[in-house]
């Protein structure tokens, strides 16, 4: 490379030094001037692609060629070099790696094979400029290949040798390889100028100069059009592109969504399917459950219209399973009520269908019977079947069951309806203690009014048509009233007074026991201090109130009690609150709990109706209470010596024990009246001494404390223990 800048610059300079002595200084125009500005600046920037070849035409070329025709050979040489020079600086500027030495070589080789053109020219044809005003087309040609083939021969020769040392290959493989196809350049651009410059001669120069820069203008124009037009191309061409891998990506995605959603449908089957079953089945049992009796039964209604086909529905419920359960356990309980169903529905009445309710009730649906007697010999066969003894995880185990039986007719148009009276039926049978009950009309308007008494009872709380009635407690010691016991009346709109045995039980089934006994709560203290109020009453005069077992399970007793305390004024140690001994032992643990908190609030408790449950003597010793009531039953039939004489005598005497006070319930004849003194019982209430009363009588009962003073014994007032706990007014 050294080398052949070595060899070549000397020429080079020659060349140019040359090219500035013979330079035509005479010849300088404007026209020189344009030609040469734009033969350096624009000359290698305007090129034109050979058709199907890769080779380009650039305007320098021909402008050199140009020059070299039009104004000698001197300013060809100068000009080639500037171009050279312009252009390599250009393109290392552009960022293409190039050394000084590349550029000089660059401006040598162009010098020099420039200058091997315009001689070969000359040698030929004398100075090209003289030359081309005289030429014909045809010597014209010649010119051209002469001065093509001069300038490519030198420059290709040069320049493959500069390759071939740079690459180390040889140099006619390197020429062959990349400066044969120059010869095309070099004859091309000779042409064109030798057709220009001819051209240049014929027309004027200065409206050629025009249209050259009209056609250059229309060039670059035309190009940075197309250089739009290909970046837009290029730019919609990118964005198809993309268009294409989104819509292939989203495709990708769809048909991932799609896998995705196939999956989850499924999965979703299946849960529906196991939901379905769930829904309509029982877990334990595997049976039908009521939800699917109920479809069931619509459908059966159905066929009923379209065919006239009778069915009936057999509700069963396992009498006493409770006990087994809390006796036995849960597993055993739970095996039970699996043997139950394997031996219902091993019936082989194809018309059968078993389902479970729950618990332990279980419900047979029978289609296409003839007659209710059909239904009846089914239940016996399930009654049979459940009454056969049980090997339940090793234990042997007895049952019995109650079953209700329903038959279709016109009364009935929806499941709910049959299984109803179906239900209503078994609940009959297993009161009355038999093994079936088919449920006939006169059942329908028991429970139609049990119906009605719901909703009037309902009604009655709302508009507070209850009315209290007060019975006096009396000490038996001396006739005086100790206190009332505050009975409920439900003044009903049309049918009157109704006394408590009507509508207790319902208040207790619907819940409305709960609001009905907080107003005989506020009512009973709100009379009690009335009556202290008006001082019609002595300061330790007692109200005693009924609360029901219901009631004692309530979290938020104690302090509606409390609220009525305070609401009404009423003395805490004046009120007793009665609860019967089967609502206190029925949750023995708990109602310990309720009653202590209300102990302390200073309220008195006595356990109602004594006698007639089951009472755990060490429970009651247990229980923070004050006073026992023994039932009315034994004091009614107390006679000398009778069993319920002892009974009622055993009462008082545990009453002593357990440090309680009594009261003895029902006192109807002075004769009872004697003996429960005699017995050493000190409280009593009956009819004996008074009934209950509306709360305006009993103020007049108040008014008259001596009424009784005349049952009593004149000379024995005092066979009762004077260590009572209670003050009571005297007889006057
Ligand atoms: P109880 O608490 O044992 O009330 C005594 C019942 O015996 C009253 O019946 C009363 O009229 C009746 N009685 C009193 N002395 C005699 C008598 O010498 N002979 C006869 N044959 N009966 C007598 P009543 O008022 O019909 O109450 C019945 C039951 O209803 C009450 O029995 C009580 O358990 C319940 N009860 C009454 N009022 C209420 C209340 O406000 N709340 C609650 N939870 N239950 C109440
Ligand atoms: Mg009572
Ligand atoms: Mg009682």
């Amino acid at each position: 490379m050294f080398l052949l800048s070595a060899l070549t610059a000397p020429f080079a300079a020659a060349v140019l030094l040359w090219s500035g002595y013979g330079f035509p200084t005479e010849a300088v125009s404007f026209g020189m001037a344009l030609v040469a500005a734009a033969t350096i600046f624009f000359g290698s920037a305007i090129r034109v692609q050979l058709p199907g070849t890769s080779v380009h035409l650039t305007a320098s070329d021909s402008l050199i060629f140009f020059t070299m025709l039009t104004f000698g050979g001197e300013l060809a040489v100068i000009l080639g070099a500037c171009e050279a020079l312009y252009s390599s600086i250009r393109l290392r500027m552009n960022g293409l790696r190039m050394g000084v030495q590349t550029i000089l070589l660059n401006v040598s080789i162009t010098s020099i094979s420039v200058f091997a053109a315009a001689i070969a020219v000359t040698a030929f044809f004398g100075r090209p400029e003289a030359a081309i005003d005289t030429v014909t087309i045809s010597q014209l040609m010649l010119i051209m290949i002469a001065m093509g083939a001069a300038q490519f021969l030198v420059n290709s020769t040069l320049v493959a040798g500069f390759i071939s040392i740079r690459n180390g290959e040889s140099i006619i493989q390197v020429w062959n390889k990349n400066c044969f196809s120059a010869l095309v350049i070099y004859l091309s651009s000779a042409l064109f100028a030798g057709l220009l410059a001819k051209a240049f001669l014929q027309v004027d120069v200065y409206l050629l100069s025009a249209i050259g820069i009209f056609l250059t203008v229309v060039y670059f124009t035309y190009s940075r059009y197309v250089d739009a037009v290909r970046n837009s191309s290029a730019k919609a061409e990118k964005a198809e592109r993309e268009r294409a891998e989104q819509a292939e990506l989203h495709i990708t995605e769809l048909e991932h969504y799609i896998k995705q959603l196939e999956n989850s449908t499924s999965a979703l089957r299946e849960s529906h399917e196991k939901l379905h079953h769930t829904v309509y089945h029982d877990p334990l049992t595997g049976l039908p459950n009521r939800n699917f009796f109920v479809d069931h039964i619509n459908g059966l209604f159905e066929q009923r219209v379209e065919n006239g086909e009778e069915f009936a529905v057999i509700f069963l419920d396992i009498n006493r399973f409770k006990t087994i359960n809390d006796s036995l356990g849960y597993m055993i309980g739970d095996e039970m009520i699996r043997t139950v169903a394997n031996r219902l529905n091993s019936s082989g009445v194809s018309s059968c269908s078993v389902g479970r309710f729950g618990g332990d009730e279980f419900a047979v649906v029978m289609s296409g019977i003839r007659s209710t007697g059909d239904a009846i010999a089914m239940a016996e066969w399930i009654a049979a079947q459940v009454a056969e003894p049980y090997d339940l995880l090793g234990r042997s185990v007895f049952a019995t069951a109650s079953l209700g039986i329903a038959v279709s007719d016109d009364r009935y148009s929806n499941a709910e309806e049959i299984l109803r009276d179906a239900d209503i039926a078994m609940h009959n049978a297993k009161e009355a203690g038999k093994p079936y009950v088919v449920f006939d009309q006169i059942m329908h308007a028991r429970a139609v009014s049990l119906l009605e008494l719901e909703t009037d009872l309902r009604m009655a709380v709302e508009r507070r048509e209850f009315e209290l009635f007060y019975q006096p407690i009396v000490n038996l010691g001396d006739a005086t009233v100790l206190g009332f016991e505050a009975l409920i009346r439900w003044n009903h709109p049309s049918r009157g007074l109704i006394t408590p045995g009507e509508f207790i039980e319902t208040a207790e089934k619907t819940g409305l026991m709960i609001p009905m006994t907080i107003q005989v709560l506020q009512t009973a203290c709100a009379q009690l201090s009335r009556w202290k109020r008006a001082r019609l009453a002595p300061r330790s005069l007692m109200m005693s109130v009924n609360l029901s077992a219901s009631h004692l399970s309530q979290p938020d007793l104690v302090d509606r009690l409390v609220e009525i305390i305070n609401e009404t004024g009423v003395d805490p140690s004046c009120l007793k609150l009665e609860i019967t001994e089967s609502a206190v032992m029925g949750n023995a643990e708990a109602s310990i709990d309720v009653l202590k908190k209300i102990q302390r609030l200073g309220i008195q408790l006595s356990i109602d109706d004594f006698g007639t449950g089951y009472s755990n003597l060490s429970y009651l010793h247990r229980f923070p209470i004050d006073t026992l009531k023994v039932d009315r039953s034994f004091v009614s039939t107390m006679e000398d010596g009778s069993e319920n004489g002892e009974i009622v005598r055993t009462v008082i005497a545990l009453a002593k024990a357990l440090r309680l006070s009594v009261i003895a319930e029902g006192i109807e004849s002075i004769h009872q009246f004697h003996q429960l003194r005699i017995l050493g019982c000190e409280f009593g209430q009956g009819f004996l001494f008074s009934r209950p009363l509306p709360s305006d009588e009993a103020t007049r009962l108040l008014e008259d404390p001596g009424r009784w003073s005349h049952i009593l014994p004149n000379h024995d007032a005092g066979v009762i223990a004077r260590n009572f706990e209670y003050t009571h007014m005297r007889i006057q």
